[in-house]
């Protein structure tokens, strides 16, 4: 009987034997038709079987570029121009060549869904990036979900966003904190998806001043134009400035929205807080009372090595990590966060449920969250999609992985 590492990508596995489950049982886990054959059925004997993971904000248009910045910026508005002087070189083809390896990595950690916002540049072809990820999204179809999300700024027409919505957009973003009238540009875009029948994931309050709540305004609008379970709200860095009163009645509001919170504490902690010179705030929602709020929550990695954030590896357990050390939430509920989180924001079945798995050799929970290491396995609908193994070796005697 092979072992997960005996299957290739492609090869698509009947059974797990012997696999453990997060629950702490020894279990053979059914996930497809036994009847495939014996070679279908493979010996999971020392892994651990965990949801596959998710990444509910990426930005794959934008992914790869740092190293081709001369300077590196210090604020989410220097990034903002630093990207818009790279935006000459920017092409479809080049676009499509850094979101492919981007998505790679992706795959490679354990993602089988993700959700990308892409620019639609005010200069050139406005639509270039879009179709470059539109076009990538339905190569890769069979095997990642990918949600295209357009990122509508203050200054992109009308005629643009109705464009990028019949090359067929997933949903409508945008930046309402960056427009000169915020809550007049969350009116713009609430219009134009109420229009289309489009769900809307805005970048909301990505700044830690409290000129503005647009989340307050935004859960308001989406109250009266009953478009509950239709929006997600994205990084809501503000949060973390309001006092605890004013923070739970908001949140009340957000949970009666039905507005699901997407934090990114990596490029978060990147962009915020760089003018502080002492007490640096650490500039992310607050997921706790968000939790203990009843809202749906799930965390991403963001932007992965551009001039947004010049690190990052594309690695849900990454993002997790982080949650437990910058928003101290438990080892489970950071998991939660990259998983079930994620595939609910992102109006998917729970992973187990469509066989999309990641097997690591068994260790605890919070080992998980710390980073697995040495070896992972991914499966997409029963389907190998991707394995890693680290070929390590020292001076040391260690464990031998699986
Ligand atoms: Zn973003």
């Amino acid at each position: 009987m092979p072992d997960p590492f005996a299957l290739r990508p492609g090869e698509t596995v009947a059974v797990l034997r012997n696999v453990r489950r997060l629950d702490g049982e020894t279990v053979d886990l059914r996930l497809g038709d036994e009847r495939l054959g014996d070679e279908r059925i493979v010996d999971a004997t020392g892994w651990l079987a965990l949801p596959a993971l998710g990444e509910p904000h990426a930005h794959l248009d934008k992914a790869l570029t740092v190293d081709r910045a001369s300077t590196r910026p210090n604020s989410l508005v220097q990034a903002v121009e630093q990207w818009h002087g790279m935006l000459p070189d920017i092409t479809g083809p080049d676009v499509r060549d850094r979101a492919e390896r981007a998505l790679a990595q992706y795959a490679a950690a354990g993602v089988t869904a993700i959700r990308t916002h892409v620019d639609v540049p005010p200069d050139g072809d406005a639509l270039r990036c879009l179709r470059a990820v539109l076009e990538l999204r339905d190569a890769v179809a069979d095997r990642m979900t990918v949600q295209v999300v357009p990122l509508i700024s203050p200054a992109t027409p009308l005629p643009v966003i109705e464009a990028a919505v019949r090359e067929g957009a997933d949903l409508l973003g945008g930046v309402p904190h960056l427009a000169d009238d915020p809550a007049a540009e969350t009116t713009r875009l609430l219009d134009v998806a109420e229009r289309t029948g489009l769900p809307l994931d805005l970048h909301t309050d990505e700044a830690l001043n409290l000129h503005g709540l647009d989340l307050a305004d935004l859960a308001a609008q989406v109250l009266a134009r009953g478009l509950q379970q239709r929006v997600t709200a994205s990084h809501c860095v503000r949060l973390s400035l309001l006092p605890p009163e004013r923070l739970a009645a908001t949140l009340a509001k957000v949970a009666e929205a039905r507005i699901s919170v997407v934090v990114l504490p990596q490029t978060n902690l990147f962009l915020q807080g760089r003018d502080h010179r002492h007490s640096v705030p650490r500039a992310i929602a607050p997921v706790r009372m968000m939790l203990d709020a009843g809202i749906t929550v799930a965390a991403g990695g963001d932007n992965l090595r551009d001039p947004f954030n010049a690190v990052g590896r594309g690695d849900p357990l990454e993002t997790a990590s982080l949650l437990v050390a910058a928003a101290h939430t438990d080892p489970r509920e950071a998991l939660d966060a990259v998983t079930t989180g994620v595939r609910e924001v992102l109006g998917l079945p729970p992973a187990e449920d469509v066989a999309d798995l990641l097997l690591v050799p068994d260790q605890s929970l919070t080992a998980v969250v710390a980073g697995p290491g040495d070896a992972r396995v991914v499966l997409r609908a029963g389907t190998v999609l991707a394995r890693t193994r680290v070929d390590r070796v020292t001076g040391l005697t260690l464990q031998e992985v699986p």
